[in-house]
């Protein structure tokens, strides 16, 4: 028995401020306290388990308890109690952790205070108080607890959580700490065992010590993300990746890494089989968990990773995150950007890796998740070029179905390429029976197929891949005649230099505003005619999508249609047929001018009504009909 009389303490200055301000704090989440005294058990556990593995000849107290942390209340008296079988504290060791800070959390916490000037009930929400936070829900706190050395005695610390404590020797505890919790009658709600519970599980589901509340043992899940690899099988991988990321799917494949500088990192990120926004969902969360040393810090950190990844799913553990900094102050931190850096890195290497060495499994996540790598482009400069070597399309040069990289593309392109060229339609048929392709075709270059809007969007933000530009086939100013046909080359006798200008001439008059520029080109092959895009940043592709939008949605309106440039073919007999016509029969050469306009218009997708061309073909109709 021992007799001796509690020992009064007060707190140290610093502590005092830290109390008043949790004791009269509005923060919201009280229930954090939980997750602060489990998480300490677990701390505690985890340095005993370490003591006993380290030290082998340690002669640890009590040593064949169970590592759990049990969790008993009583609901009617408003009491919560949190017992671990961990290193315990002893005399001295209460007053220097209970009674002091020491640590980096709290000091921060009083640095703000400072700067802050004043008391400030927010800033307990910007930054928990570890143990002191139970002050919140407390009317007192007994802690009763058992340092891991032979020699020893049993200690209990009680507070109010004003200005003193007490210490006094007590009898017959087991190792280890055992807080009761002595709830406030407004708070007397935490004492539910199912309120308990939930709030283990939502915030310390991978405490790898067994969690036991009223002797039922949660169903936690390991920590798996700081085992090894090769301690995990892939059916692990799979469960947690269900539990974690509460999904129906299987992922798809997952990175799994630990590093030590310039952070200490364990990261388990997996790529889902499902892409939820293109099923209609709506916009995804993201769904990467922050954790320090296996306790949540937040479940849906908002900065960890870059907008575009926001489909992936798993957890970040990060040790040198400070456990007692909460979300709000989380987000913008320095730590959180490197973290960033680091993960996104790693994410984009993998596939990169995917794409080389199983290309199937890159091209089937290309097909789902693409959409998010092109965002990626057009919104992270940061990770531009790497996102750009992930891209895939098809090109003139692929089968149907099947996609090309930019670096395979550049290395087919003919020396003396300086441009990758690109062209956007509807599909693959479209693209390859307008009149833009050919003069490519001729000559062997190969031209990329982009079939959705947002490609255009990239190639314009992306601008260039390797130094060289990307350039649509339909642009007006590709010069390819540094690159020699190679088929086709008897392509036929053009007409004259005099007479195409009088013809470019006359189709001009005739066609009036509706064309900025006639001009003969030698880029036609097989077509009389084609519209050239003049406008670098909008192509007419660009512009009719625009267009479309602004009357569903009421936008800014585009203006006029701006007029096109028209290129004809020198060499086509239809050409050469109308630079005599005009002079002969001016009536029918202009009806045919404008029908060699709306051709060029319906094969670069922009003629809006057909129906004045209809009325137009039955008057050239009629009169070749006549001869
Ligand atoms: P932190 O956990 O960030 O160090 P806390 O305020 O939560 O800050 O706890 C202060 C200190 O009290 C801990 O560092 C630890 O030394 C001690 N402590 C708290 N709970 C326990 C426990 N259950 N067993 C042993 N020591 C504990
Ligand atoms: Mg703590």
């Amino acid at each position: 028995m021992t007799t001796q009389a509690p020992e009064r303490h007060e707190f140290q200055a610093e502590v005092k401020q830290v109390l008043d301000i949790v004791v009269h704090s509005l923060y919201t989440d009280k229930e954090i306290f939980v997750r602060e005294l489990v998480s300490n058990a677990s701390d505690a556990t985890e340095k005993l388990r370490h003591t006993q593995v380290a030290e082998k000849d340690a002669d640890v107290f009590d040593p064949d308890l169970d590592l759990e942390i049990q969790v008993t209340s009583d609901e009617e008296a408003g009491e919560i109690t949190i017992r671990d079988f961990g290193i315990g504290m002893t005399h001295d060791e209460l007053i220097e952790n209970l009674g002091t800070i020491a640590h980096s959390g709290s000091k921060a916490f009083l640095n703000a205070l400072k700067a802050s000037g004043e008391r400030n009930d927010n800033l307990i929400g910007q930054f928990g108080v570890g143990f002191y936070s139970v002050f919140m829900v407390a009317d007192s706190v007994k802690v009763y607890t058992r340092s891991w050395h032979k020699e020893g005695q049993c200690y209990c610390w009680s507070s109010d959580g004003s200005g003193a404590y007490e210490i006094e020797p007590v009898d017959g505890e087991r190792r280890g700490t055992r807080i009761v919790i002595s709830l406030k009658d407004a708070y007397k709600d935490f004492a539910k065992k199912a309120r308990l519970e939930a709030i283990i599980k939502k915030y310390s589901a991978f405490v790898q010590f067994p969690v036991l509340v009223e002797g039922d043992k949660l169903n936690t899940v390991g920590a798996i993300w700081l085992k090894s690899k090769s301690d995990i099988s892939d059916e692990e991988y799979k469960e947690f990746y269900k539990f974690q990321a509460k999904a129906f799917d299987e992922p798809r494949f997952w990175l799994h890494f630990s590093a030590d500088a310039p952070l200490s990192i364990n990261a388990l990120i997996f790529a889902p089989t499902e892409n939820m926004e293109g099923f209609g969902f709506g916009r995804m969360e993201p769904g990467v968990a922050l954790y320090c040393r296996k306790v949540l810090i937040d479940s849906e950190p908002k900065n960890l990773l870059p907008d575009w990844l926001r489909f992936v799913r798993g957890v970040v553990d990060s040790a040198d995150l400070p456990l007692n900094i909460s979300r709000e102050s989380m987000q913008d931190s320095s730590l959180i950007q490197k973290l960033n850096k680091v993960i996104t890195k790693r994410f984009l290497k993998t596939l990169e890796e995917k794409a080389k060495k199983e290309p199937e499994v890159y091209n089937d996540f290309w097909q789902n998740f693409g959409l998010f790598l092109k965002e990626g482009v057009t919104t992270d400069f940061t990770h531009r070029d790497q996102l750009l070597g992930l891209l895939r399309y098809e090109s003139s040069y692929t089968e149907k179905g099947t996609t090309t990289s930019l670096s395979d593309y550049l290395s087919r392109a003919p020396e003396g390429q300086k441009e990758i060229y690109y062209l956007f339609g509807p599909s693959r048929e479209a693209i390859e029976s307008g009149p833009y392709i050919e003069a490519f075709k001729a000559r062997n270059i190969e031209v990329l197929y982009l079939y959705e809007p947002i490609d255009e969007f990239v190639m314009n933000h992306a601008r260039a891949f390797e130094e060289k530009n990307f350039v649509s086939a339909d642009s007006d100013e590709i010069d390819l005649d540094a690159i020699a046909p190679e088929t086709d080359t008897d392509r036929g006798e053009a007409l004259e230099a005099s007479a195409s200008e009088a013809l470019c001439a006359f189709i001009k008059e005739t066609l009036g505003d509706e064309v900025s520029e006639v001009s003969a080109s030698d880029r036609l092959v097989g077509s009389p005619a084609m519209i050239v895009n003049a406008d670098k940043m909008m192509t007419a592709q660009m512009r009719k999508m625009m267009k479309a939008m602004q009357q569903k949605t009421g936008g800014p309106d585009m203006g006029a249609e701006p007029p096109v440039k028209l290129q004809v073919n020198p060499r086509h007999p239809l050409v050469k047929n109308l630079a005599g016509l005009h002079e002969s029969n001016g009536e029918l050469a202009s009806l045919i001018s404008e029908q060699l306009l709306d051709n060029a218009r319906i094969a670069a997708g922009l003629l809006e009504d057909p129906s004045q061309m209809v009325q137009r073909n039955y008057k050239i109709l009629e009169q070749l009909s006549a001869k």
